[in-house]
């Protein structure tokens, strides 16, 4: 997450310019790991919950920043173990050498982009709450209310963030 493992130049300048698995479009929540310190990442800005003795913060998470494009993590030394452990199939590839990190940043440029279509379709149908995932806010978006009809807007929402969830899938998550 916003991390780089085996090849700092490459994977720092992907995550810079992505920020998926900080900004709720990848994941919807980060546990914590047994050792880690709840209270002191608290005090470095995380906003952790707490749910049958596990804690955890929801995405996006309160430190993840984007600016002008540029995606980075405002703990970035302390961030928790998960953080640091995980690398999607884009960085894992580049660093295999299976796939260019100009390849790779085409998979994540064509990401973005369907998911700045996701975020205009949703508030086109007035969904209007940012401290929520991607899927969160989609289903938010496509939940009727008492009386309404499914328009030509929620059927495109549906088909774009499941065309996206596909791409996900295949270009990013791992396992
Ligand atoms: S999804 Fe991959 S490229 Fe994007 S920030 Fe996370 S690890 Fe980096
Ligand atoms: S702590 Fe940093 S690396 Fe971890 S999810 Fe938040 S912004 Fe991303």
């Amino acid at each position: 997450m916003t991390a780089a493992a085996h090849d700092p130049s490459s994977s720092e300048r992907l995550c810079g310019a992505c920020g998926m698995c900080c900004d709720g479009v990848l994941f919807h929540s980060v546990e914590l790991q047994a050792g880690e310190n709840p209270r002191q990442l608290s005090a470095l800005g995380l906003k952790l919950r707490r749910k049958k003795g596990v804690e955890f913060f929801l995405q996006p998470c309160s430190a993840h920043r984007e600016e002008s494009g540029a995606c980075s993590c405002t703990i970035y030394e302390d961030r928790p173990s998960r953080c640091r452990l995980f690398n999607c199939r884009q960085i894992l590839a580049v660093e295999a050498g299976s796939v260019s990190e100009a390849d790779a940043l085409e998979k994540i440029r064509n990401a973005r982009a369907q998911v700045a279509r996701v975020n205009d379709l949703i508030s086109r149908l007035g969904e209007s709450n940012p401290a929520r995932s991607l899927a969160h806010r989609t289903a938010n978006a496509l939940t009727l209310a008492e009386g309404a009809e499914r328009t030509e807007l929620h059927d495109e929402l549906d088909a774009t963030m499941k065309g996206l969830e596909g791409f996900l899938a295949k270009e990013f998550r791992i396992g």
